[in-house]
């Protein structure tokens, strides 16, 4: 029984043995030696009598992770990816409850108070005896974790989500399964490690045996040669945050490059993906499969999907579809009822994928992993998202927004993510992102692009009433950004 990821990657290792798994700008690693490197790590920490313990990744992004986290996962123990670029205040919060028992490292790190820190040397890497690894895997079960991953927020403490074996097999396989990855793929990875979209592009590798391209994180800021790259490369999936594809779009690359023959997939997630843009993508790469997905960290990487299958006007939501795979969605009202159809509610979830809480935070855990309010029968834990959500005519799900950017402006409650729909849709606008100016009562709305003025406001006079108009619309050259790559709504909030 495959109870251990690590165990997808004994059959890849010995199927496509000499294929290459990872290519890391100069750097290539088959599945052999993937395996092998990983084993060699797993042996190093199984000497130091760790067992079911957190272990620390620290260093910059590169096929080295990748080993490390295998060989962790070998090694029966779990792992925590620290963001080398976050502010060391926020570093050392996460690693105070974290609290590791081992840092593995390529930086000049000491050994911390109770962290053993283990100075990562990819060559220096040699397996003795493979046999204990494979004694301490087998005390594993697939309840264990396999990784802790850090919320991003920029403010407050940073939050681990815990996630075991069993849920990243679950998600992986239908992954697998509903976009036909095979072999012969490779994937285009943007995700940084530490971000939970990543998990589709490691974990479909190993088990699959198709070939990830650890894009160079330059090329995101310059949209041809980035083209250019997925061409030369011949990938044929990738799976980035709507950010980056929308850059792609608006400074018409898609134009210059053609990928027709070579990209079979475009997949997203992580916030929302304007069809204006997606328009861009499609009209220049039709006959391939566009994805929505949808999900937080803490159910895994994704939770519903919608698979783009009819056309879209520029101002129309791109719906998120449906319940993946083995996962429920409950739509639920402030009363905990589900919704009827068209009315708005929070998405909770259901199955599988559902994290175990928050790594040594009960409290915040018991907030939002709570007791499913229709089951008065036996313990059965959903996730609250705090995501807004509600029904199309066509039983899809449509995102609305978070709970939080929904506010309530002159007695009306009103979605901001409604009102960025509208605007993105606009000619001229390349991104636009609304917040609440809480102390002068009014939407601020930022956004980047040219247009006339007059013209954005009559556009969202034709479909949005007259309260739920931006008070204050301000243009800015670069959007901000957070980490993950996404829109950062906080650095704008201090900007208005
Ligand atoms: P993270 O945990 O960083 O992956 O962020 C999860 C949040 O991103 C979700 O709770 C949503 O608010 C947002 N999000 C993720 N996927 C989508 C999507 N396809 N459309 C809109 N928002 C999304």
């Amino acid at each position: 029984m495959i109870n251990n990821i690590t165990k997808w990657l004994d059959k890849t290792a010995e199927k496509y043995s000499e294929k290459i798994a990872i290519i890391d700008g100069e750097r290539t690693i088959t599945f052999r030696e993937l395996r092998y490197k990983a084993l060699c790590l797993a042996e190093v920490i199984v000497k130091k009598g760790l067992f079911k313990e957190p272990v620390a990744v620290v260093m910059p992004k590169s096929l080295d992770m990748i080993v490390c986290f295998l060989g962790i996962a070998y090694s029966g123990n779990f792992y925590s990816v620290i963001d080398v670029k976050l502010p060391l205040a926020r570093q050392k919060k996460i690693m105070e409850t974290l609290q590791p028992k081992l840092i593995i490292t390529t930086l000049d790190m000491e050994n911390e108070e109770e962290a053993d820190v283990c100075h990562y040397d990819f060559a220096g890497l040699n397996l003795l005896c493979e046999e204990k690894v494979m004694e301490q895997r087998e005390r594993t079960c697939d309840a264990d974790l396999l990784y802790v991953l850090f919320t991003s927020g920029s403010t407050g403490d940073p939050k681990g989500v815990t996630i075991t074996h069993q849920s990243v097999m679950d998600y992986i396989d239908w992954v697998e399964e509903t976009f036909e990855i095979a072999s012969e793929d490779s994937f285009g990875n943007q995700a940084p490690f530490y971000f939970d979209n990543s998990i589709l592009d490691i974990y479909s590798m190993v088990k699959t045996g198709a070939s990830m391209y650890i894009i160079p994180q330059s090329l995101f800021s310059q949209p041809v040669p980035l083209l250019q790259y997925l061409k030369e490369n011949k990938i044929t999936t990738i799976f980035w945050v709507p950010s980056a594809l929308i850059v792609v779009a608006n400074l018409r690359a898609l134009k210059k490059v053609d990928l027709k023959n070579t990209l079979k997939r475009v997949l997203f997630c992580g916030e929302v993906m304007p069809n204006k843009q997606l328009n861009i993508w499609r009209k220049n790469i039709p006959d391939i499969l566009y994805a929505n997905l949808y999900g937080p960290t803490e159910i895994t990487d994704a939770c519903t999907y919608y698979i783009v299958d009819r056309e879209f006007a520029d101002h129309e939501p791109l719906p998120i579809g449906k319940a993946a795979r083995n996962t429920d969605i409950l739509v639920l009202d402030e009363n905990n009822q589900r919704v009827g159809n068209g009315e708005a509610g929070e998405l909770c979830v259901r199955g599988t994928s559902v994290s175990r809480g928050y790594y040594k935070n009960q409290k915040k855990t018991a907030e939002v992993f709570v007791q499913n309010p229709l089951n008065d029968k036996y313990i059965e834990y959903i996730y609250r998202t705090g995501d807004l959500v509600k029904y199309n005519e066509y039983g899809e799900l449509l995102y609305i927004t978070r709970k939080d950017f929904q506010i309530k402006h002159m007695g009306h409650r009103i979605e901001l993510g409604e009102i960025e729909t509208i605007v993105s849709g606009i000619e001229g606008i390349h991104q636009c992102c609304c917040v609440y100016d809480n102390e002068k009562k009014r939407i601020v709305l930022f956004y980047k692009g040219e247009t006339d003025r007059e013209h954005m406001i009559c556009e969202m006079k034709k479909y949005l009433p007259q309260y739920m108009l931006p008070g204050k619309i301000i243009m800015i050259e670069e959007m901000p950004m957070s980490a993950n790559g996404k829109i950062d709504r906080k650095r704008l909030q201090e900007m208005i």
